[in-house]
């Protein structure tokens, strides 16, 4: 398994040394809309400490980071009135994995509305 690397995009952006719109932050999490969105509303949520992705994160990383999750994706239903989520997540470049600090997508769903990209 390949380290972490902590010299990546995402890190760049909890440092504010990229700009983000920031969403959520926590102690443990940080939430920001994604630069080139699949749908409106489409967001990433990462963790503030160091995983590649899922299979290197620690179990207390995964439960705050699922939890916050849950939270974000429950308040972009509501606010953006989306018809569904798509809860997603890639490990390892072969698997479509682009940024290698670990992130969930949030894609909100509209029916008839297919995905931008
Ligand atoms: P992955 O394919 O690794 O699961 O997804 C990485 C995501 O990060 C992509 O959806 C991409 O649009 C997003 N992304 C890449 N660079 C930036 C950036 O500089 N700012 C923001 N907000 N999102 C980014």
């Amino acid at each position: 398994m390949t380290q972490y690397d902590p010299d990546n995009i995402f890190t760049k952006i909890m440092a504010g040394d990229i700009p983000s719109h920031k969403v959520y932050e926590d102690d443990d999490t940080y939430a920001f809309m994604d630069v080139m969105p699949e749908s409106d509303g489409h967001c990433l949520v990462i963790p503030k400490t160091g995983s590649r992705n899922l299979l290197d994160a620690a179990p207390m990383t995964l439960g705050s980071l699922i939890v916050v999750t849950q939270k974000i994706a429950i308040a972009i239903q509501k606010a953006m009135n989306a018809d569904g989520i798509i809860i997603r997540q890639f490990n390892e470049e072969p698997a479509g994995q682009t940024v290698f600090h670990l992130h969930f997508h949030i894609i909100p769903r509209y029916e008839g509305v297919p995905l931008k990209r």
